[in-house]
């Protein structure tokens, strides 16, 4: 594990672009019918996932639509982790809700861009720290750069050797 630099992120990228049929919870083929995640809404169609009300409602009332569960709802189901925040400090302690509604929010603009993006879990651990598990690693870098911009503090991104996976560590004392 090491921080990445803006040359190492571009390889990443690429990295991704080549492995992105390889990830199990994407779905095989193209479909022309839509299809429905029954857990959050979300609707496919034309090999991509959209968060749109007037979309949800619209695939609902056809009776062609397939009931499915989009890629998000299965990784927070299994809790498949792609990203994983640490937020640590003294803090933490006088401003917790902030920090609570911050990642809320972040997730909530997030899924306008993309529906897979999504929060799993948010936990306090015994040292106070606030840990926050997501379902890939675009949401967790979202998460750390909204912390650093709101709050300041010391933010870095460390991606495991196979990319699969990214820790954001967050301080301020
Ligand atoms: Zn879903």
């Amino acid at each position: 594990m090491k921080a990445v630099k803006r040359t190492g992120k571009r390889y990443n990228l690429t990295y991704r672009k080549k492995t992105a049929s390889d990830d199990p919870y994407l779905p095989r083929g193209a479909s022309k019918k839509s299809a429905l995640c029954g857990d959050c809404g979300a609707v496919y169609r034309n090999k991509r996932w959209y968060a749109d009300e007037g979309m949800t409602a619209e695939v609902r009332k056809d009776p062609e639509t397939k009931q499915t569960v989009c890629p998000g709802c299965r990784k927070i189901r299994d809790n498949f982790a792609g990203g994983i925040v640490t937020l640590r400090g003294d803090f933490i302690l006088e401003h917790k809700q902030d920090l609570m509604n911050l990642i809320k929010n972040e997730e909530e603009r997030a899924r306008g861009f993309n529906p897979l993006e999504r929060i799993i879990s948010v936990k306090e651990n015994g040292s106070g720290n606030i840990v926050v598990s997501t379902t890939n690693e675009k949401m967790a870098q979202r998460i750390g750069k909204a912390v650093k911009k709101a709050f300041s503090g010391d933010v870095a991104y460390h991606w495991s050797h196979d990319n699969k996976l990214i820790r954001v560590e967050w301080v301020r004392e």
